[in-house]
């Protein structure tokens, strides 16, 4: 007797155990997902693809309307259920040749410059511009000069990257201000150009690029950025002396806009195939290196994660739709006519994703959305493996798919990488496919290919 209740009781105590540490249905299929993407590695072959073929994809270009013509046949090859282009109107601005500065040392020696003229920016006259430098640390500094200082000068606005950050993107934000407005501000004091130091956290000598804005109303001057350690060299050319001279020569253009298009893929919804969940990035990229973290590892990530559900034999409830957008870069034009069509279509939309922070290690998902949600998806985080999403944070969906919170109120999400090495490659000639690690990469896919299965299970 005593033997018997024995034997019931370990044999409960079995029961118990093991149904405690048996993982449930949706551990089970996110843990597959990681499996699957690390081991195939098929947003790795793609990407490669994508980044070899179509290394040039600013707005305007023909390489970025291959890489549209490209994605198309990529998924129409998957036999998603619904394959489509969006027609969006974009900017179309070109670098043209080279662009060129120097400037003579103590020992009369010409020094070149590692520089990339900022994007929108227009030409240099042909000759070049010549003119004193006047160096500043930061955008007030150059409204305190004024233009008994500025007048006929160059603009140097030598401010180094927010290092003290954690998040680098924080550091950026802080630092990019210099590269959007810094040329008008230079501007309104009569500046004839303007240089900033690049707004990166490398110390090497690749420039990075990215748009600048005009003011309305003020003198629009040629503008560019320096990289790392050029800055440092006209900075020490400056302390020795101080009316050391620039010369600068940029030879870019801005063209009548051009028809673009944003890239579209779905598989429709089971059950409600009238509800969307979007996952995306941006097809285009700067006119420098190849847009491999910025953000055709985006793209690629969002495109395998639903290929992956597809052949992983998923039936999703609502429809899940991929989305690469057209023109982030100089305009956000192509989310802000998804954001249009949405609307105009009456489309519901429980969700949308964008992955465009690099192709590191993913550490989280960001949502803009009601407090009560954020505090719901939180609860999702026992679903992730150990080492892959480990927080829920309320802030900000990416920029493509944050006009679709604003026209329609749709709770929007970005993943959240690990983000130390980003600002190394953006925007420069080092932003290549060799600098995405594959594992890297792949844990993004399946981060976002996870949260789609979830919000699609379990309902936003
Ligand atoms: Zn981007």
């Amino acid at each position: 007797m005593y033997k018997r209740s024995l034997i019931l009781l370990f044999t409960a105590f079995l029961l118990t155990y093991s149904f405690s540490q048996a993982p449930d249905a949706h551990t089970l299929f996110i843990k597959n997902i990681y499996e699957e993407s690390l081991t195939a590695r098929n947003t790795n072959t793609v990407l490669q693809q994508l980044c070899q073929k179509f290394p040039r994809r600013l707005s305007g270009s023909n390489g970025l309307e291959d890489a549209v013509q490209w994605t198309k046949s990529l998924m129409e090859g998957y036999d998603f259920d619904n394959v489509f282009l969006q027609e969006v109107m974009v900017p179309h601005w070109e670098r043209g040749e080279k662009e060129s500065a120097y400037f003579y040392n103590s020992k009369g020696k010409k020094e070149h410059l590692s520089i990339l003229a900022l994007g929108r920016s227009i030409a240099t006259p042909v000759a070049g511009i010549s003119a004193q430098i006047i160096q500043v640390g930061s955008l007030q500094e150059i409204a305190q000069l004024g233009k008994e200082k500025i007048q006929g000068k160059i603009v140097y606005i030598n401010k180094p990257f927010e290092q003290h950050f954690i998040r680098t993107f924080e550091g950026y934000t802080e630092t990019v201000k210099i590269r959007t407005r810094g040329p008008s501000e230079a501007a309104k004091y009569g500046a004839v150009a303007c240089v900033i130091r690049s707004v990166g956290t490398a110390d090497d000598d690749y420039a990075h690029t990215g748009s600048l804005l005009y003011a309305a109303n003020v003198p629009q001057i040629p503008a560019a950025a320096l990289s790392v350690k050029s800055a440092k060299k006209l900075e020490s050319a400056l302390q020795h002396n101080p009316q050391s001279q620039l010369y600068l020569k940029i030879n870019s253009k801005t063209l009548p806009d051009k028809m673009s298009h944003n890239v579209i893929g779905e598989i429709k919804g089971s059950e409600k195939p009238e509800k969307i969940i979007v996952i995306g990035g941006h097809l285009d990229a700067w006119d420098v290196g190849q847009g491999a973290h910025d953000d055709g590892a985006g793209c690629m990530q969002s495109v395998m994660a639903l290929r992956m559900l597809q052949q992983m034999g998923y039936k999703p409830n609502n429809t899940l739709r991929v989305v690469l957008f057209t023109n982030e870069e100089n305009g956000t034009k192509g989310g802000k006519k998804y954001a249009e069509y949405a609307f105009k279509n009456k489309e519901d939309h429980i969700f949308a994703l964008e992955s465009d922070a690099g192709a590191f290690t993913p550490r989280a998902i960001g949502i803009n959305g009601p407090d009560s949600l954020v505090q719901k998806v939180k609860n999702w985080i026992k679903y992730f493996p150990d080492f892959t999403i480990d927080k829920i944070i309320k802030g900000k969906g990416g920029s493509d798919v944050e006009p679709l919170h604003k026209e329609m109120d749709t709770p929007v999400g970005s993943l959240m990488p690990d983000s130390q090495r980003y600002f190394d490659f953006h925007h420069t000639h080092a932003d290549v496919f060799e600098a995405v690690n594959a594992r890297e990469l792949e844990m993004g896919t399946a981060s976002m290919a996870s949260f789609i299965y979830l919000v699609d299970q379990l309902g936003f």
